[in-house]
C-alpha cells in the first residue's frame, strides 16, 4: 500500500463489533488467570502485554504503523526525539566505544552527543556532511561502532547523502543511524538508500499539531550484526537469563533488545493517551507533507526575490547547494525554510517581533506558521565554532511554513519585511 493508506489503516485493524478509532487502553498493567501463566511472559516478552513501561496496546499499534510506513521490521517509541537518539546509541555503544556524526545535526543531538555521552565514556567523532570517502574513513577507529547523521537537517537544511555513508559504514561493518525528523517516511525512507536504523522526533510533523513530545526508533532489519563487534546483541544477555537476541529474535534482535534491555531499564515509554493523539496526527501526515512542500515552495521563493534579504536555505530551490541531493533523496524538501536579512542579527530579531500571523516558538514543523532564532535559542549553549559547524550563524532565521492560506502566509512576511 502507498503512504496515504499506510497513515490511515497501519497498525490497527478492527475486528467484528470492534471500535473504528484505535482504543486507548489507558492501564498500567494486564491480568492474567494463573502465577504460572504470568510467570512465562517473563520468557517470551514479546508474546503478552507485562507492563505499560515498556508495551501497551495503544503504543503498539502506533509503532506498527510506523514500522510499516518506513519499512522496518519493528519500531520503539519512546517518550520524546531524545530518548529515541539516546536509547539507538546505547543500545549499540557502551562506555570506551566511540562513533562517528556529522556535525550538521540536531542541536540537542549536537548537545547529547559533545557532553552528556562524552561524560559516559562514548566518544563522537564528528566529521562535516560534505567530508569525502577518505575523511569519513580517517575518523574511524577500532572501537566506532555506528555512524549518525540527519536526512534533512534541523536547521542546517544539509542533505545527508545516504548512500555514501551507508556504502562506508557498511565496509566497516557498523550500521548507520538517520535522524528522518524532517521528511519523515512520507518524503523519504532512508532504509531504501542502505540507512540501518532511523529514529524521529514524533513532535515536529508526524504529531503536526503540537500536541505531545515523543520519539521512536525504528529496525530495517537489514544490518548483520553477526559481522561485526556486537556481543551484546550476538552473545548472551546477562541481565535477560542469557537470551542471545540474533538467536531468538532474528530480524528484530537490535530492536527487541532496545525494549527489554533499555526501555526495561530507563522506562522513557510515551503513555497511551500520546500514541493515541499521535495516532490521529500519523493519519493525515500523507496529505499535510504534500501541502507543507507546496507552501513552503512558494515562501522560499518570495524570500529569494526580496531585496532585504541576504540569502534563502531551502534544498527545493534550484539555486541551492544541496538541490541536487534532495532531488535525489526527497520526495519534497518540508516546511521549513532558513534565511538572513542583509541587516544580520538585528534585523532578524526586528523582524520575528513584526510578525503577526506567524508565532515567535521554541518549535517548528506544526501546523501553524511558526518562527525561531536558533543562535539565541536552541543553539546558545553552544560555542561559536560549534555553532557554524552545526550550520548556524547569528543572523540566521528558521522559519517553519504551517497550512495557513500561503498568501496569507506571504502578507505577514511581506508586513514584517517593510519594517525592517
Ligand atoms: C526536535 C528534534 C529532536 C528532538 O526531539 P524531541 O521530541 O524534542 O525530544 C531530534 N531530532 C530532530 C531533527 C528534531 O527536530
Amino acid at each position: 500500500m502507498e503512504n496515504e493508506t499506510k497513515c490511515l489503516h497501519s497498525g490497527y485493524t478492527p475486528g467484528n463489533t470492534e471500535p473504528r478509532v484505535l482504543p486507548i487502553v489507558q492501564s498500567t498493567t494486564y491480568v492474567y488467570d494463573s502465577t504460572e501463566e504470568i510467570g512465562s511472559v517473563f520468557d517470551e516478552p514479546t508474546k503478552s502485554l507485562i507492563y505499560s513501561r515498556f508495551a501497551n496496546p495503544t503504543v503498539m499499534a502506533v509503532e506498527s504503523k510506523i514500522a510499516d510506513l518506513e519499512g522496518g521490521v519493528g519500531a520503539m517509541c519512546t517518550s520524546s526525539g531524545q530518548a529515541a537518539t539516546l536509547l539507538a546509541i546505547l543500545n549499540i555503544c557502551n562506555s570506551g566505544d566511540s562513533f562517528i556524526s556529522v556535525a550538521q545535526i540536531y542541536g540537542g543531538s549536537l548537545n547529547l552527543f559533545s557532553f552528556t555521552l562524552m561524560k559516559m565514556g562514548i566518544e563522537c567523532i564528528f566529521v562535516d556532511v560534505e567530508a569525502d570517502e577518505d575523511q569519513i574513513l580517517a575518523a574511524f577507529k577500532p572501537n566506532t561502532r555506528l555512524v549518525f547523521g540527519e536526512t534533512l537537517a534541523n536547521p542546517a537544511l544539509t542533505v545527508f547523502d545516504i548512500e555514501k555513508f551507508a556504502k562506508i559504514a557498511h565496509a566497516k561493518n557498523v550500521p548507520l543511524i538517520i535522524d528522518n525528523t524532517f521528511p519523515t517516511p512520507v518524503l523519504c525512507k532512508p532504509f531504501d538508500f542502505g540507512a540501518d536504523i532511523i529514529v524521529h522526533s514524533t513532535s515536529k510533523y508526524m504529531d503536526g499539531h503540537a500536541l505531545q513530545v515523543g520519539g521512536v526508533i525504528v529496525d530495517s532489519g537489514n544490518f548483520d550484526w553477526s559481522g561485526g563487534s556486537f556481543p551484546e546483541i550476538t552473545e548472551p544477555d546477562k541481565s535477560y537469563h542469557g537470551i542471545i537476541y540474533t538467536d531468538v529474535y532474528g530480524k528484530a534482535a537490535y530492536i527487541v533488545k532496545a525494549r527489554m534491555q533499555l526501555m526495561r531499564d530507563f522506562g522513557v515509554y510515551p503513555s497511551a493517551h500520546s500514541a493515541f493523539l499521535l495516532n490521529i496526527g500519523l493519519e493525515t501526515l500523507a496529505l499535510r507533507m504534500e501541502r507543507y512542500c507546496s507552501n513552503a515552495i512558494v515562501v522560499a521563493e518570495f524570500l529569494s526575490s526580496s531585496d532585504k534579504v541576504d540569502r534563502v536555505n531551502y534544498p527545493g530551490l534550484k539555486s541551492d547547494k544541496y538541490y541536487s541531493l534532495a532531488q535525489k533523496y526527497l520526495k519534497g524538501s518540508g516546511g521549513v525554510i532558513t534565511f538572513a536579512l542583509k541587516g544580520g542579527k538585528d534585523a532578524a530579531v526586528r523582524f520575528m517581533d513584526s510578525l503577526k500571523l506567524a508565532s515567535n516558538a521554541i518549535h517548528v514543523a506544526d501546523i501553524r506558521t511558526c518562527v525561531l532564532h536558533p543562535a539565541t535559542t536552541t543553539h546558545r549553549q553552544l560555542s561559536e565554532s560549534q555553532m557554524l559547524a552545526a550550520g548556524v550563524d547569528p543572523g540566521m532565521i528558521r522559519f517553519s511554513v504551517g497550512l495557513e492560506h500561503v498568501g496569507d502566509i506571504i502578507a505577514d512576511i511581506e508586513q514584517a519585511l517593510a519594517v525592517v
